[in-house]
């Protein structure tokens, strides 16, 4: 079978001929149908500092799929054939402490699909059963190939208070287009977003934001200064920009939150911790989704809120255009690209 790979320690990503992978105990074997390009596939495709280091190619990589169940290994019980499941990525030790006090995701021994093992870029994928969640057969394809993404706006939103709050989310990307939907669906009370791109600003807008702010437009911070004298309770901060947190720590109100899941090009950036003390702000480093908290919220979010993230998804194209994807997704033109396999 065919699939996207890091054939060779360089920039770029092959279509490569693998062996379709075997069933093996404790996994199933899920015919993939869509897979969702991640900003972390891009970083593989680019071959960056940080996937360097980690990747060891030949990988198949992608992290973010779905699809049906066809083969189940000894000992599940959990999964049959004809079952439809989506991919959770990290993949954990069972036995490791930090798992079972409920940190799989940040356990130190966790691994990454895609990064660390192969991935679902391809038409068959043997992955642990855990890793398989199902589905409610309401979610459209698409929307079910990206909860893996969709979990990382679930768990930084959900980790705080959002109904009747007032919130600034910082970024638009796909994890900060996500949150709007997740915190409109949650009832909150006012939603402010920022971005640049105007493209991105208009699906801001789709999904619910009821003021997105441009910095090329206006000046944020006087702005926010004038409509919301008394601060925002909550800032969700997707762009790991220095601005935005910046914004974040001024804006938001004493005692609100401050979320933190963009990552910072540069680590060393100083900020006021005086202020951050004086104010009593609660200011929390968020990645991936919690084992199984965040799947539960988002299913339940799926079929007793409505949940609707289906603008995101501004593309779909055979996982054969992958090249054409990764080019569409740096111009920026992009909320979620949806390959089909
Ligand atoms: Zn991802």
């Amino acid at each position: 079978m065919k699939a996207i790979a890091k054939a060779r320690p360089a920039p770029g990503l092959d279509l490569v001929e693998v062996a379709e992978p075997e069933i093996r105990p404790g996994h199933v074997k899920i015919r993939v149908e869509r897979g969702s390009v991640c900003g972390t596939d891009l970083h593989i495709y680019d071959w960056d500092a940080w996937s360097s280091h980690r990747v060891k190619p030949p990988r198949v990589i992608g992290h973010e799929f779905c699809g049906t169940v066809v083969e189940v290994g000894e000992g599940v019980t959990t999964h049959q054939v004809g079952d439809f499941v989506s991919s959770e990525s990290h993949i954990v030790d069972e036995t490791d402490p930090d798992y079972l006090r409920g940190d799989g995701h940040i356990a130190r021994s966790t691994r990454l699909l895609g990064v660390d093992v192969d991935g679902g870029f391809c038409p068959y994928a043997v992955v642990p059963v855990m890793n398989a969640r199902h589905t409610p057969s309401i979610v459209p394809k698409s929307v079910a190939s990206m909860q893996d993404a969709l979990g990382n706006a679930v768990h930084t939103v959900m980790d705080g208070p959002v109904e009747g709050q007032r919130v600034l989310i910082t970024g638009m990307g796909p994890i900060g287009l996500f949150a709007v939907a997740i915190c409109k669906c949650l009832g909150a009370e006012k939603i402010y977003a920022t971005e640049v791109s105007p493209f991105r600003i208009g699906l801001a807008e789709q999904l619910g934001a009821d003021v997105v702010l441009s910095p090329a437009i206006l000046d944020i911070s006087a702005e926010l200064s004038k409509i919301e004298p008394h601060g925002l309770d909550a800032t969700l901060e997707m762009s790991g920009k220095r601005s935005s947190l910046d914004l974040a720590l001024r804006h938001t109100r004493p005692g609100g939150r401050v979320s933190l899941l963009g990552l910072y090009a540069d680590t060393e950036i100083g900020i006021d911790l005086n202020n951050l003390i004086f104010k009593g702000l609660r200011l929390q480093g968020i990645i991936g989704r919690k084992m199984w908290e965040t799947w539960d919220q988002m299913t339940w979010m799926f079929t007793e809120k409505g949940l609707d993230v289906n603008a995101v998804v501004t593309h779909e194209m055979p996982f054969e255009n992958f090249e054409d994807a990764m080019q569409t997704l740096k111009k920026g033109e992009a909320g979620k690209i949806v390959l089909t396999f």
